[in-house]
């Protein structure tokens, strides 16, 4: 196969839930474990942005490929031809013009929607005047993470989450935003993704071993968690002088209001990644207890190809045997796939 050029994006997602009939229950918690199986593709889109196929990755888990970079870079947004991108993609124009590519984007409390001076309202009513979920995944470790209700699953998909539990629901990103500030005070809001890439290649023991582990520090972190958002209120409350005050009259300052679904019980997912039968960790890795893996980083910007066997995929990463390329950063990078 040898695709036409198009432009490297986001690896796409879709999700296999195991029927509930077939669904297990977590070892160490008694849990029941929603199991979900991630399939990958890359998605071509057209210069006007419409999205044209679809390239099933799965199935090329465990075979030899090919990406092959003309030299050209260009905006996934306005399609103009660029030398470098800006949050994987943009051109330096649409990055400071585009709604979706403000800071408040990526730390939801700093909406300015209240002063006018959001960049584009439309998009704002459609993307942060919705439903929003905070949660707790286990990717390198436990870590809480905000996002759109209707994108739970493939976020934490894009993410390579082990495990994840919702906790609750805003109606709101800003209000996502001041719950997941408070809860970076008891967790971390990071994954060192060496670390959660090297887990793709534990044995079936070890897999049940990490995810029996991840299970009950999930399920016991949860009930930490409502617990210690009681006291949401009065950090919002400290919080209040620092940010616009006016943001939350509107909408009644107190946790209670903010929150309009806390889960009464943990709902557990459980993650599995495309990975080729056997496949081993690359030699140069290391994944001794004490020891952090480290991983070949493959870049176009170093050679115009990258080949080699597709040893298997997790979150953003196509991990090869030759080491492991981030599709995401090299988003708008015109490309062709041989495989
Ligand atoms: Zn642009």
């Amino acid at each position: 196969m040898e695709t036409e050029i198009f432009r490297l994006r986001k690896l796409q997602t879709s999700m296999d839930i195991q029927p509930a009939s077939e669904q297990g229950q977590d070892a160490s918690s008694h849990l029941s474990v929603t199991k979900v199986r991630v399939n990958y593709s890359l998605p071509i889109f057209d210069d006007q942005q419409k999205h044209k196929q679809s390239i099933p990755l799965n199935p090329l888990v465990g075979k030899e490929l090919k990406f092959v970079w003309n030299g050209d870079i260009r905006c996934l947004h306005c399609n103009r031809l660029i030398k470098k991108t800006y949050n994987n993609g943009y051109c330096y124009p649409c990055f400071i013009k585009l709604a979706q590519n403000d800071l408040c984007q990526l730390r939801p409390e700093l909406c300015h929607f209240h002063k006018k001076t959001c960049r584009d309202q439309a998009w704002a009513e459609k993307n942060c005047f919705i439903s929003h979920t905070v949660y707790l995944s286990f990717t390198s470790g436990l870590k809480v993470g905000i996002t759109r209700s209707h994108t739970l699953l493939s976020r934490w998909a894009d993410q390579g989450a082990e495990m994840a539990l919702p906790l609750l629901q805003v109606r709101q990103r800003f209000h996502s935003g001041l719950v997941e500030v408070f809860l970076k005070k008891f967790f971390y809001d990071k994954t060192y993704y060496p670390a959660m890439l090297a887990n793709s290649f534990l044995s079936p023991q070890q897999r049940q071993q990490l995810r029996s582990e991840a299970g009950s520090t999930l399920q016991s972190q949860f009930h930490e968690s409502l617990k210690n958002l009681k006291q949401l209120d009065a950090h919002i409350e400290e919080t209040r002088a620092k940010i616009s005050s006016c943001q939350l009259q509107d909408q009644g300052h107190q946790a209670s209001k903010l929150f309009y679904s806390a889960e009464p019980m943990p709902k557990l997912h459980s993650y599995s990644y495309p990975m080729a039968p056997g496949a081993r960790l690359p030699a140069e890795t290391t994944h001794a207890k004490h020891a952090k893996p480290k991983f070949t980083q493959l870049s176009f910007t170093k050679t115009n190809s990258i080949a080699g066997r597709l040893l298997g995929i997790r979150a953003q990463y196509l991990l090869f045997e030759t080491g492991i390329l981030n599709a995401r950063k090299f988003s708008g990078y015109c490309i062709k796939l041989l495989s």
